[in-house]
């Protein structure tokens, strides 16, 4: 029988939390690892039966897709996976679009369902009270609220630890912001636990590369060699795509571009699970975005501009969202050839591709713990040659130490 040690063990581990709550803190508690990210700790062994539950629900070793039809034949778009429409767009309201990560559709869409009572609240990740550091899971009932949670986080989050607590503390209806990963948690989490299915009423996914680990903050945040803690910290936004900058009390400050904080420290740090993920793109939320980064000679360009996204709406429930949020002037909703966005999102196309390669290594070397299902891999996994993917094959192997 597999065992949850066995995920921890094989680095699947993404840290979101769901060991916590589904066998409550009496048994479990989250702890940061010496290499900077979530880790559940065991205090008594699991029955069979919660470790069958945390098998099901975890998203480090379940994704589970569901086939939805792509939005051409064509088998370069046919990586992006199921969409039924894909448009470039920004929020029409400047401030929220000028401070948020890319044009600040997640926000503003999460803002209409507010505005329009779709749900009462939004689950969505923020920096904790109290910290300038960690991030964990917030309830947001206002348009300040989710403006104050705008921007990207390159750092772990605690999703889960919470979640049934905030379930059974309301009846309310809410919408949920989250990496795929995330997304992947909470369709994991209500299969099991049916009776809050309706309670998550939209899903809105942001893109992904990876989660870099608190020591990569850190280590930018400590070249300043400060004693004290920063009482300020973003690592993009406030422009497209922004600068990292941490502040302090007395008025030092640091700075770092987007290609000096993602490129050359916190992208370095990303755990084995983000390295085969198989899903950066948000396959199963009702909307799915990321940047729609300028093009020099057709490939990305990070000079600063005015933010846009691009978007993938890939349910008939996100369509209406979609549709609604335009017509309510929240969000402005332009054209984009899907064929841009494969030099666009080199990396993510590339990764979609290889992953079926490194999956099988993980498969192959868990004895089956990983169920990655309906996700379009087969199909995409010889886009490129045998001979690439046979070395993603072995690199993978390579990487995987079971403690
Ligand atoms: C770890 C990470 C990796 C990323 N990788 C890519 C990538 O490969 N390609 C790409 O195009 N973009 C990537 N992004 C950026 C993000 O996908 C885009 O900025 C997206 O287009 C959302 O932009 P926005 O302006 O609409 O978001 P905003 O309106 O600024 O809203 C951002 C939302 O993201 C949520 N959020 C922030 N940090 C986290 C976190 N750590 N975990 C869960 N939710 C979080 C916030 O709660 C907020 O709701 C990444 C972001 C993160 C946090
Ligand atoms: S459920 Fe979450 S915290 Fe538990 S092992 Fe899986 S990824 Fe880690
Ligand atoms: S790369 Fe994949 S597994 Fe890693 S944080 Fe992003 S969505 Fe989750």
């Amino acid at each position: 029988m597999k065992k949850v040690e066995d995920i921890l063990k094989a680095g699947l581990c993404l840290g979101c939390g769901l060991c916590e709550a589904v066998v409550g803190k009496e048994k479990c508690n989250m702890t940061i690892s010496k290499e900077g990210f979530y880790r559940p700790q065991f205090k008594t062994a699991l029955t069979e039966s919660e470790n069958n539950t945390i098998l099901q629900v975890c998203p480090g070793i379940s994704v589970m897709g569901n086939n939805l039809p792509s939005v051409s034949s064509n088998s370069d778009t046919k990586v992006w996976g199921g969409v039924l429409d894909v448009t470039e767009s920004w929020s029409l309201d400047d401030k929220l679009r000028k401070k948020s990560a890319t044009g600040g559709v997640i926000s503003a869409l999460a803002i209409h369902l507010l505005d329009s009572k779709k749900v009462d609240a939004i689950l969505q990740v923020g920096v904790v009270e109290e910290s300038w550091l960690y991030n964990g899971l917030l309830i947001s009932r206002t348009k300040e609220e989710v403006f104050k949670n705008a921007q990207s986080r390159y750092a772990p989050a605690l999703v889960f630890d919470r979640i049934i607590e905030i379930l059974e503390s309301s009846n309310d209806i809410f919408g949920f912001i989250g990496k795929p990963c995330d997304i992947a948690g909470i369709k994991n989490f209500v299969k099991i636990y049916p009776k809050y299915e309706n309670r998550i009423k939209y899903t809105l996914a942001i893109f992904c590369a990876g989660i870099p680990s608190y020591e990569a903050t850190k280590q930018l945040v400590n070249s300043k060699n400060k004693i004290e803690d920063p009482n300020f910290l973003k690592y993009r936004g406030d422009g497209w795509p922004g600068d990292f900058e941490a502040k302090w009390a007395d008025g030092d400050s640091i700075k770092a571009s987007y290609n000096d904080s993602w490129g050359k420290v916190l992208g370095k740090t990303l755990g084995l699970r983000c390295k085969i993920c198989p899903d950066g793109i948000g396959l199963l939320a009702d909307i799915s975005t990321g940047d729609s980064w300028n093009t020099k000679d057709g490939y990305p360009d990070f000079t600063e501009a005015d933010g846009r996204n691009f978007c993938f709406i890939r349910t008939e429930n996100g369509k209406e969202l979609y549709q609604d949020a335009v017509a309510a002037g929240a969000i402005s909703n332009e054209k984009i050839d899907v064929s841009t966005l494969k030099n666009i999102h080199t990396y993510q196309y590339n990764r979609r591709i290889l992953s079926a390669w490194r999956i099988s290594a993980m498969y192959l070397i868990t004895g089956g713990l990983i169920k990655f299902n309906n996700l379009g891999l087969l199909n995409i996994m010889f886009k490129k040659s045998l001979k690439s993917g046979v070395k993603e094959f072995l690199g993978t192997l390579k990487r995987i130490e079971l403690k």
